[in-house]
This record gives structure tokens, sequence and C-alpha cells, in this order.
């Protein structure tokens, strides 16, 4: 059985982070990934300036072949029933539009880590002093043995379940699902994000430019009719903004743990096992979650390297270095702290204030309409009550982590 420091569990950007903290620190490292790389990675690619900023200082320039094109990002349009759009340039200029199955595969190569893919985790069994790590290399199985695992293994996260199996059963799942069209007419900016806060077309809605094509995407419920909704979209885009676009050349989808950053119930691991990047729980309320995933993943590896510095629990000494992340997050889905402050990287506030005050007045009403919205879904009442309670609430309850 092969014996190293950590075992990661995922090669994504939370892994890169994580395992670039411990190389650097010279832990032997080996990370798992069930596919093979490069693989494909579902998701719009749009990287918020943090977290360009954490590649640049980290890995360096990015290669032409992690972009997509247009290759860049000016910003997010918000977009209204009541027809008013808001166009927020990013805080420091445009942010690349990554192409996640190049650019994951680029930083989990400069990490320094060794690389297995095809190989996918399948349980552990924790010892106290060591984990034994079970996972299948083109379905043989596989040991490994180590003093630390992270497990940077995604939304639907197995090591998550072998050490909470009942955790996805406590938190709310949502569906997402994106067609891609050839284009005859398109009107929207292909320099920016897409984002419709429209209670009738669902409650997350997107579209956005991608190597000549449109990606049209949509949010559902557990048995919503996906094709249904994005055609509803779709005819939506054609009527009210112009968009004409063939029938879609391709199609792909998706269950995302949307929502744990907000109702407070992250997940950090237990013993010997962390959890890091959306595993863990970060994603915040646009769905961006490539830059909390690089920064919770780097903090995790940071982590290992100070309990084994200072001799301490793995597990205090992540809880206390991650909360700086947990409030960043959660604050990102406070409503008073978009409203007044900065919590995204684009100014809202400024882009409200520049219209007129009869749109800023539409605009609200929209906001609130929308967020009604999310009362119709299972745990929508405890979102919608946890939204409204978020500016309230004086700390940031830690006892409601795992
Ligand atoms: C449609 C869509 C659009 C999005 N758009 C954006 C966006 O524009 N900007 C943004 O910032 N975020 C976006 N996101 C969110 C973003 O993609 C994720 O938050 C981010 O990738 C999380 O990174 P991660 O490292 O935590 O895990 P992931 O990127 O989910 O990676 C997990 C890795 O673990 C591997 N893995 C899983 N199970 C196993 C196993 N058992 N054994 C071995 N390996 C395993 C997977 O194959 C994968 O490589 C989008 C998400 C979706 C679905």
């Amino acid at each position: 059985m092969r014996s190293v420091d950590v075992i990661i569990v995922g090669a994504s950007l939370s892994a890169a982070a994580a395992a670039k903290r411990l190389v650097d620190a010279g832990l032997e490292t080996i990370v798992l990934e069930r596919k093979e790389l490069p693989r494909h990675k579902i998701c719009s690619g749009i990287l918020s300036p943090r977290g360009h900023r954490f590649l640049l200082e980290n890995f360096g320039p990015l290669p032409r072949e992690a972009l997509h094109e247009p290759t860049s990002c000016r910003g997010v349009t918000f977009h209204f029933p009541s027809m008013v759009s808001m166009t927020m340039d990013f805080f420091g200029g445009t942010t690349p539009h990554l192409h996640r199955k190049y650019s994951d595969y680029w930083a989990i190569k400069s990490s320094g880590a060794e690389i297995h893919d095809r190989t996918s985790f399948a349980g552990l069994e924790d010892h106290g002093d060591h984990v034994v790590v079970q996972a299948r290399k083109n379905g043989e199985p596989v040991a490994y043995r180590a003093r630390q695992v992270i497990g940077a293994d995604g939304p639907s996260s197995l090591v998550i379940r072998a050490i909470y199996p009942d955790y996805p059963q406590t938190i709310p799942w949502f569906f997402v699902g994106q067609k891609f069209h050839d284009i005859i007419d398109c009107p929207l900016s292909p320099d920016y994000f897409h984002f419709w806060f429209h209670p009738g077309l669902g409650h997350y809605t997107w579209s956005h430019a991608r190597d000549g094509r449109q990606i049209v995407g949509v949010g559902f419920k557990r048995g919503d009719n996906f094709a249904k909704k994005h055609q509803n979209v779709v005819n939506y885009l054609a009527e009210k903004h112009g968009v004409r676009l063939h029938p879609h050349t391709e199609d792909e989808g998706c269950g995302e743990n949307f929502g744990p950053s907000l109702i407070n119930r992250y997940v950090f691991g237990k013993g010997n096992v962390l959890i890091t990047g959306q595993a863990a729980g970060f994603l915040n309320m646009i769905g961006e979650g490539m830059s909390c995933a690089l920064h919770s993943g780097a903090i995790s590896g940071e982590a290992v390297v100070e309990a084994r510095l200072r001799n301490r629990p793995v597990q205090e000494m992540y809880r206390r270095m991650i909360a700086s992340e947990v409030r960043r997050t959660t604050d990102q889905w406070n409503p008073l702290k978009i409203a007044f402050d900065r919590p995204h990287e684009a100014d809202f506030p400024a882009a409200l204030m520049a219209l007129g005050w009869r749109d800023r007045a539409k605009v609200l009403r929209d906001l609130w309409r929308f967020v009604v919205l999310y009362k119709e879904f299972k745990w929508g009442r405890q979102i919608f009550r946890a939204a409204m309670q978020r500016p309230f609430m004086s700390g940031y309850s830690m006892q409601r982590w795992l």
C-alpha cells in the first residue's frame, strides 16, 4: 500500500490550491481524480477578480488553451421582468473566461503533486494516526495510507458521505442545465455574463457567449421538465431581447448543493479528513464558486501544514483558519451587504444608483418578487428565512458547521 503525507480527492481548483500549499511545505501529496485528465467540467468559467489574482500569484499567467472565446469577461448584466437591465463591470478590469478542462489541468499539474487520474475514491477508515483510503483504478481496487485526507471532490462528495452518510439529506439541492446554440442574431453583449431575476423563468437563469455559440442555462427543481424550462427561456429571450438562436446542438446538467453557505451548513470534516471547496459548501448566490474553491482549498492545505508544525489537531486549525472565507462567502448572500457594501466584486450599489428613481423602484420590486420565489422549494422557506435574518445575525454560528 502506498503511504504518503496527504491524499487529496478530486483534481479541480480547490485541490490544486490545497496541493500547492502542501507540496510547497515539502509534504508528499497524491491527488486522486476519477476521470481521465484533462477532464470536462460543467461551468460558465467566469473567474472572479479575486480568483484570477489567486491563480496569478500561485501558478503564474494562464496559458491560452485555458481560455474560451471571448477570452475575458467585463462583468455581469442583471435583467429584470420590468425590462430594466443593470450592467456592472468587475472591479479592476476584465477577468478570464476559463476553459475548465484545461485551466484545472494546468493548475493541478503546476501544484507539483503526484496525480493519479482514472482513480475513484470509494471509502476511508480513519485510524487516528493515519487514514486508509480505498479507491478503484480502472475498476481494480487500490489502497493508500496517508496522515490526512482532503475531500475536494465537489458537490456530490463521496468523501463527505464516507464520514457523514446522512449529510446530503440535510442540505438543499438544485439542478442546473445548459444548452449550446449556434447564433442567428444575439444582441446580448458577449463581453458580459447575463443573469435574469425573473420568477417566470426560474430561480437561476443565465446566458453567455462561448466559442461562437450562445449558452442558455436554467435552474430547476427535482421533477421539473428541463427541456420545457429551457424552451421557455429561449422563447423569452427571442421575444424580449431579440435573441435568435438555432436549435441546440449540445446540452448538459448537474445537481448543485446550492445554499449551504446561506443557511450556514458548511461541512469541514472530522478527525484527519478535511472537506474543502464546493463540497464544503462554498458557493455564492450567483453560483460563483471558483474563487472560494481556490481560497478554501489553500486554507485546507495550510491547516495541514500548520497543524503539523504546531502539533495541534488539524480540525481545530482548519476551523479557525477557514472562518474568514466563511464570512466572505456568507456575506455575499446578505441583502444589506449587497445593497450598501460590496461583498461581490462588481459595484451593485453604484449600478443601482445610476438608474433613474423609477427604474430603481422597479428593480427593488422585481428583486423582492424574485426572492419570494424561493419559498416554492422544499428548502425554500428556510433559505428565505435565512436571507431575511442574515443582516441581523451577530455572528456566524459555528455550531451549525459539521
Ligand atoms: C453550470 C455551472 C456554471 C458555473 N459557472 C461558474 C462561473 O462562471 N464562475 C464560478 O466561479 N463558478 C461557477 N460554477 C461553480 C464552479 O464550477 C464550482 O463551484 C467549482 O468548480 C468548485 O470547485 P471544486 O474544486 O470545489 O470542485 P469541482 O470543480 O466540482 O471538482 C471536483 C473534482 O472531483 C472529482 N471527483 C468527484 N468525485 C470523485 C471521486 N469519488 N474520486 C475521485 N475524484 C472525484 C471530479 O471529477 C472533479 O474533478 C458553475 C457551476 C455550474 C454547475
